[in-house]
This record gives structure tokens, sequence and C-alpha cells, in this order.
């Protein structure tokens, strides 16, 4: 069934409203227009937003902002991206974070709490759409994810 993209964004950025209050996190989402429908499946894609903003939310200290953007890309899919300005990923892991359970930092990720999981899950699920996740980080400074999701109709060549 066709997702109207802002609505399932705006749906997840509510879901995280609460613990990014208490955190002081200032949660910030964009929506480009016009924005091309999509065919996903909503307890899917909601997996992955979910499994994405919670690692923003669990990796950016306190005063800290994270970002939502959805835009449409010149071939029509769309792009979804979650960008965080917490603590980071060192470049020398960023090759294996879609790996199941791979963390960064032992250290950190027992003191942080969960299983490795939720990147893996994000990447199957969207890829399994036809789309795909990169990452990108700065080692103390922020993280994005960005995946693509195909349109519903493909775009009409003039
Ligand atoms: P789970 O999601 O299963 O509860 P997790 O968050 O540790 O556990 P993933 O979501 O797969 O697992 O993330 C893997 C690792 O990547 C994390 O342990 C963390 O070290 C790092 N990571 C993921 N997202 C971010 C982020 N936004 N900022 C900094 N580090 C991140
Ligand atoms: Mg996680």
């Amino acid at each position: 069934q066709p997702l109207a993209v802002g609505e399932v964004l705006s749906d997840a950025a509510d879901r995280f409203t609460v613990q990014c209050e208490q955190k002081e996190i200032d949660l910030r989402l964009h929506l480009s227009d016009p924005l091309p429908r999509i065919y996903a499946d909503r307890d899917q894609l909601d997996q992955v937003l979910d499994n994405l903003m919670s690692n923003a939310v669990k990796y950016t200290p306190e005063g800290k902002s994270i970002t939502v953007t959805a835009r449409r890309r010149f071939d029509g899919f769309v792009i979804i991206a979650v960008s965080d300005t917490g603590i980071g990923i060192p470049k020398k892991d960023l090759d294996r974070i879609f790996e199941r359970f791979y963390r960064v930092d032992k250290a950190r990720s027992r003191s942080m709490g969960g299983t490795g999981l939720g990147l893996a899950i994000a990447k199957e699920i969207v890829e399994t759409h036809g789309g795909k996740i990169t990452m990108d980080s700065r080692y103390g400074f922020g993280t994005t994810v960005r995946f693509t999701l195909p349109p519903c109709e493909p775009e009409v060549v003039r």
C-alpha cells in the first residue's frame, strides 16, 4: 500500500518526543516538497526508523540535536536521513557497523545496553524494499544514517 513518507516520519518523531525532552535533545523534522509516495510495509519501515532514532537518542548527549530529513532524489527515490550530533563512530568501525552483533568499543556498549542488532535489522529491511543504507560519522562530532526507498511510480522521463 502506498505510504506518505511525511506522515510516517512525523509519527516516528512523535514516538521519541518524550525521550528527547528528557535528554533536552532538540528533535527536528525537515520534509522537502514534493515527496513521492513509497511502497513499503508500514511496520517494517517503523522498525527501521525506531532502530535509527533510538541509536541517535542513545548515542547523543544532553542538550544536542537530532535531525530527520526526507527528500526526493533526482531519480525519484526518497532519501531519508537521521542525523545526530552525538559521540560518533571511529572510521575503522564504520565498515562493519551493519554486521549482526557488531558494536563499537565494548566498554561503552556495555554501559549503554543493547544487542548490536538494530542496524543489521534496518539494513535487511531497507534492502528487501529495494533501497540502500549507508552511515557517515565523525568520531566525536556526530553520525548520519541515510537510506533510500523506491517511489510508487517510476518517473516519466520527458
Ligand atoms: P540494539 O540496537 O540491538 O539495541 P545497539 O544499538 O548496540 O543495540 P546497533 O543499533 O546495531 O546496536 O548499533 C551498533 C553499534 O553502532 C552500537 O553499539 C554503537 O556503538 C554504534 N552506533 C550506532 N548508531 C550510532 C550513533 N547514532 N552514534 C554513535 N554510535 C552509534
Ligand atoms: Mg541500536
